[in-house]
C-alpha cells in the first residue's frame, strides 16, 4: 500500500484533519484484517452477482462504514462496477466526500420514524440521477422502529433493479429476522492487535512521527480491535507531545495504568504485601486515574497471569504486555488459578458497585486489601462444594486461615461421603433456576476456569436444552471467552454430562444500568440466577466478611 492510497486526497483546507479520517480506506486493498469481507465483495462484483441488500455487523470503529463507502464507490464508479473503484472519477470523489446524490445515507439512530422509510420507498422506484445504482445506506439499522422495519421490508421483498441496500449495525440481534434473511450478512471481526500496531507504525512513518514499537503495541492491545479508536488515541498523543511520542503521554491519554506499575502491583499481591499494594492503589487514585480504569487494568493484568498459568505465554493472548517477563511468570507460578479467578470476581463485583457509591477510593482500597489477602481465601472449590449442599464451611476465620497450601487445596477432591450426598440432588425434580445453580456448582469441580465464565452470566431462561445467559458489561470478558466455539462446546459438553441431557448455551449482552447491577435486598435470589457477586456475597456472609455498600 502506498502513501497515496492511504491518504485522502484534497483535504479540507488548512485545518487539521484527524488521522482516522485522513487514513480512512478508499479502496478494498486499504482494509486491514478484513480480507474475508473484501474478497467476497470483490468476487461478487467480478462475477456480476451483487446482491440487493447487505448487512455489515460488528462493534463500532472497525471499518463497517468505510466498507459501505468503498463498496458503494466500486458499484457506482464510472469505470466500473470494478473490483477496485478508480478513486478519481466524479462518482468516486463525491461518494467519498459523502455528498453523492445517488448514495442516500440514513442514520438509523436519528431516523426512526416510519415516515422516513415510506419516503425512501416512494423514492426508490425512480431511477438513479446519474449513476448506475441508487444506493441506500442505513447506519445503525437496528434503531429503526418496528413500523419502519416493516415498511422497509416491503421494498426489500421486491427491490427495483437499480436499488442496493447497505446496512450497518452494532447490534445485529436487534435486526428483525425477516430483514436479515433478505440480506447478505457479514460479521466484521475485531482487528488483531498485531494488524493495528502495523497500521499505526505505517501512519507514524508517513507522518514522520517517532514512536517506539512498545507504545504502538500498547495502544493496539488496548483498543479492543478498533482501528478508529487506535488512530484517535495516536492523534491525541501527538497533539500532546508533538513528533516524538512519549510513553507517559500514551498512558495519560488512555487513562490507563503503566505496565511497570501493574507488574509491581502484581508482585505486592503475590507476596501478600497489603501495605505496599494499598499505597500503589492510592497513588493511582490520587494521580487522577479513573477508578473504573484502575479496576480494568488490574483485571486485565490478573487475567494475563491466569492465561500464563493455564495456557503458557505463547499465542499472543496477553493484553497488558507484549511478552511476559520473569516477574510475571513468577507471580503466575505463585498465585494458584483458583485464587486468580476469585480475585477477578472481586474486581468485577467492585466495578459493578462503583457507580452507586460516593467514596470510590474506599471501594478501591477494600478490593485491594482483599486481593492482597488471597492466601486467606478459603479454597474456592471447598466453599462451593459445601454451599451446594446447603451447609456451612467448617469454621476457618479469615485471619487464621490459609495454613493449608493453596495448591494442594485446589486439586483436592471431595471425600466420598460428601460426593454421595451430592448425588442425591434430583435434577429432574427441581426448578430451572435451582437446577442451573447446582449444575454450575458441579461444573466448578470439573472445569473451574470455564465455570467461572459461565457463573458470570445471569440465567435468563432455561427451557429444555436451551440455556440463555445474560452478561452485564463488566462481565463481557467472560462472555467473550464463551463466544469462542471451542470453549463453549467444552462447557456445553461438561454441563450435558452433569444434567444428563444436551445443553445449548446462548449468550446475550445486558445493557448497563440498574437492572444488570446487583440488587441487594431482593428476596428470591435464585430468580435472577447465579451471579458471581452472589457467590462472593454468600461466601463472605459465611466468613462474616463485609462488603462496603
Ligand atoms: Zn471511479
Amino acid at each position: 500500500m502506498t502513501e497515496d492510497h492511504l491518504k485522502e486526497k484534497g483535504g479540507q483546507g488548512p485545518a487539521y484533519q484527524a488521522l482516522a479520517r485522513r487514513y480512512r480506506p478508499r479502496f478494498f486493498r486499504d482494509f486491514v484484517g478484513l480480507d474475508h469481507v473484501t474478497h467476497t465483495l470483490q468476487n461478487a462484483i467480478r462475477q456480476g452477482r451483487v446482491g440487493h441488500a447487505y448487512l455489515f455487523c460488528g462493534p463500532r470503529g472497525i471499518g463497517k462504514t468505510s466498507m459501505v463507502r468503498v463498496f458503494a464507490t466500486a458499484l457506482n464508479c464510472e469505470k466500473g462496477p470494478a473490483e477496485e473503484p478508480c478513486g478519481e472519477c466524479d462518482s468516486c470523489v463525491r461518494i467519498h466526500r459523502g455528498d453523492d446524490i445517488d448514495v442516500i445515507e440514513i442514520d438509523g439512530a436519528s431516523h426512526t420514524g416510519v415516515d422516513n422509510v415510506r419516503e425512501l420507498r416512494s423514492n426508490a422506484i425512480y431511477a438513479p440521477a446519474r449513476s448506475r445504482y441508487k444506493i441506500y445506506v442505513i447506519d445503525e439499522v437496528h434503531m429503526l422502529s418496528k413500523p419502519a422495519f416493516n415498511a422497509l421490508l416491503k421494498t426489500l421483498e421486491e427491490p427495483p433493479e437499480h436499488v442496493k441496500f447497505l446496512f450497518a449495525t452494532t447490534e445485529p440481534q436487534k435486526v428483525l429476522e425477516t430483514i436479515q434473511s433478505r440480506c447478505q450478512r457479514f460479521d466484521f471481526p475485531r482487528i488483531s492487535a498485531r494488524d493495528i500496531a502495523e497500521m499505526l507504525k505505517r501512519v507514524c512513518e508517513s507522518e514522520k512521527i517517532e514512536a517506539s514499537d512498545k507504545v504502538l503495541g500498547y495502544i493496539a492491545r488496548n483498543v479492543r480491535g478498533g482501528m478508529r479508536d487506535a488512530l484517535s488515541i495516536l492523534d491525541q498523543v501527538i497533539a500532546y507531545c508533538g513528533n516524538k511520542v512519549e510513553e507517559e503521554a500514551v498512558y495519560g491519554v488512555m487513562g490507563s495504568v503503566p505496565e511497570e506499575t501493574l507488574r509491581q502491583m502484581g508482585s505486592f499481591i503475590a507476596e501478600g504485601d497489603v501495605k505496599s499494594a494499598l499505597q500503589a492503589t492510592d497513588a493511582l487514585f490520587n494521580a487522577g486515574k479513573d477508578p473504573g480504569e484502575i479496576l480494568d487494568a488490574f483485571s486485565n493484568y490478573l487475567r494475563d497471569l491466569l492465561v500464563l498459568e493455564t495456557c503458557g505465554a505463547d499465542g499472543g493472548l496477553l493484553v497488558t504486555t507484549a511478552e511476559a517477563d520473569d516477574a510475571m511468570r513468577a507471580q503466575a507460578a505463585r498465585i494458584p488459578a483458583n485464587a486468580l479467578l476469585y480475585m477477578l470476581q472481586i474486581l468485577a463485583e467492585t466495578h459493578g458497585k462503583l457507580k452507586f457509591i460516593q467514596n470510590q477510593q474506599v471501594l478501591l482500597e477494600v478490593a485491594t486489601v482483599r486481593l492482597a489477602q488471597w492466601e486467606e481465601f478459603e479454597s474456592f472449590d471447598e466453599v462451593l462444594s459445601v454451599l451446594s449442599q446447603g451447609g456451612t464451611p467448617h469454621g476457618k476465620a479469615p485471619g487464621t486461615g490459609g495454613k493449608e497450601p493453596p495448591k494442594a487445596a485446589a486439586t483436592q477432591t471431595l471425600p466420598p461421603q460428601q460426593a454421595a450426598t451430592e448425588k442425591k440432588f434430583d435434577f429432574a425434580q427441581s426448578s430451572a433456576a435451582e437446577t442451573w445453580n447446582k449444575a454450575v456448582d458441579a461444573l466448578f469441580k470439573k472445569r473451574g476456569f470455564l465455570a467461572a465464565a459461565v457463573a458470570q452470566g445471569q440465567l435468563l431462561a432455561f427451557e429444555g436444552e436451551q440455556v440463555v445467559l445474560g452478561y452485564a458489561p463488566e462481565a463481557r470478558f467472560s462472555m467473550e471467552q464463551l463466544q469462542d466455539p471451542g470453549k463453549r462446546k467444552e462447557a456445553e459438553t461438561a454441563l450435558a454430562e452433569i444434567l444428563g441431557h444436551g445443553v445449548t448455551l446462548k449468550l446475550q449482552p445486558l445493557e448497563a444500568g440498574p437492572e444488570a447491577a446487583p440488587t441487594p435486598g431482593k428476596k428470591d435470589r435464585t430468580k435472577r440466577g447465579r451471579t458471581a457477586s452472589h457467590m462472593v456475597k454468600r461466601a463472605l456472609e459465611l466468613f462474616d466478611g463485609r462488603i462496603v455498600d
